[in-house]
């Protein structure tokens, strides 16, 4: 590895930021960006801050041709008192190098990404929001930029850190929403890239996510490519169930996505002693569940709403009608937990902000 300090360039000019209880996700970037380049023989090589730009890049640049690239997504918060703070952004970066290893590019310093990302949110600190459920989102991603047409492994990269100022998920409280349970398309298989974080496995699910939000879902639950009968995950997030007092949730099993939501839950109920369990889960489990009147709350996980309540989900012409259609207690005590902790207004008895 090179030189690891990190050189900054400050932007001359500073763009005006967008209202704070107005923002759209993902469409305003704040004035500066993190970038570090990859060239064999050299390794990873001059890290630096610069000032939010264009990147020029070759049209033979792999990235564009066999999608080569890996990504993260993680926040900073304000606190009340104004500090502003990582919710376990360790835990992105290793994840980072997780997918990097599947997608064959080759790892980068863990310290050294922590580091990049957290000079980068202080430079640029005024642009985390304050009002009520506001973020500032942080979106690493690695690209293969060596210009060449062959299928393999690109022998250059780019790093890049950028952020994003985004508005509070739910706007009038958590909202339960409805799923439909996808029986034609899968997002990944075992074996594939599912638990890698890449481009292509997003690229993968639009199609069925257009074909249900024309059905009036907001998403849909992926079943396992092999049987179609087992649960993966419900759109971009991971999926639990409590059936009679027991919090079940898709074991990973190499097309999960391992969500640091996920974990961040596993780890609460096991420190409240709810009864908590990975292991396969299928479709038939839950309906029988829900026909028995055992089950009791669903929901998703992610960094982007933390909790998502499922109020509904369609299968096979049926429409599960999950506690009324409203959302669980403890759905709602996971989510005013962590985010009670991203915002430094409870107690951090894990130890996951930074
Ligand atoms: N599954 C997929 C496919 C995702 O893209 C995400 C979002 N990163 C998650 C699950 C949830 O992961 P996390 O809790 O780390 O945001």
């Amino acid at each position: 590895m090179a030189d690891q300090s990190i050189r900054v360039e400050k932007s001359q000019s500073r763009k005006a930021k967008p209202d704070s209880n107005n923002l759209v996700f993902g469409r305003n970037f704040t004035d500066h960006m993190f970038v570090m380049d990859y060239t064999e023989g050299i390794g990873w090589h001059d890290p630096s801050i610069v000032p939010y730009q264009k990147l020029s890049l070759e049209p033979s640049s792999m990235i564009f041709h066999y999608g080569q690239s890996v990504f993260e997504g993680l926040k900073a918060f304000r606190t009340q008192d104004g500090d502003v703070q990582l919710f376990r952004p360790e835990k992105n970066i290793q994840r980072l190098n997780n997918s990097n290893e599947r997608l064959v590019i080759p790892p980068i310093d863990e310290e050294l990404g922590l580091e990049a990302i957290r000079q980068l949110v202080e430079i640029d600190k005024d642009w985390v929001p304050d009002a009520e459920g506001t973020s500032l989102y942080i979106r690493p991603f690695i690209i293969s930029t060596e210009p060449y047409l062959g299928v393999s492994p690109s022998h250059h990269y780019k790093f890049i850190v950028i952020m994003s100022p985004v508005g509070s998920y739910y706007k009038e409280g958590i909202n339960p929403v409805k799923i439909a349970v996808e029986d034609k398309y899968v997002r990944t298989v075992e074996g594939g890239t599912g638990e890698a974080k890449t481009g292509g496995n997003y690229a993968a699910s639009l199609k069925a996510q257009e074909i249900v939000e024309k059905e009036g879902f907001s998403q849909v639950l992926w079943l396992d490519g092999v049987e179609r009968k087992y649960i993966e995950e419900v759109g971009s997030m991971n999926v639990f169930f409590k059936i009679s007092g027991e919090v079940v949730t898709p074991m990973l099993n190499g097309s999960i996505l391992a969500g640091i939501t996920r974990d961040s839950v596993i780890q609460l109920l096991k420190h409240w002693n709810v009864p908590v369990s990975e292991r396969r889960v299928s479709m038939q489990e839950i309906y029988d569940a829900h026909q028995n009147g055992n089950l009791e709350e669903a929901f998703g996980s992610g960094t982007a709403a933390v909790i998502s309540p499922i109020g509904e989900l369609y299968w096979e012409g049926k429409h599960l009608v999950i506690n009324e259609g409203k959302t669980g207690e403890l759905s709602k005590k996971v989510y005013d937990t962590i985010t009670g902790i991203q915002y430094g207004k409870l107690e951090d008895p894990l130890n996951w902000t930074l």
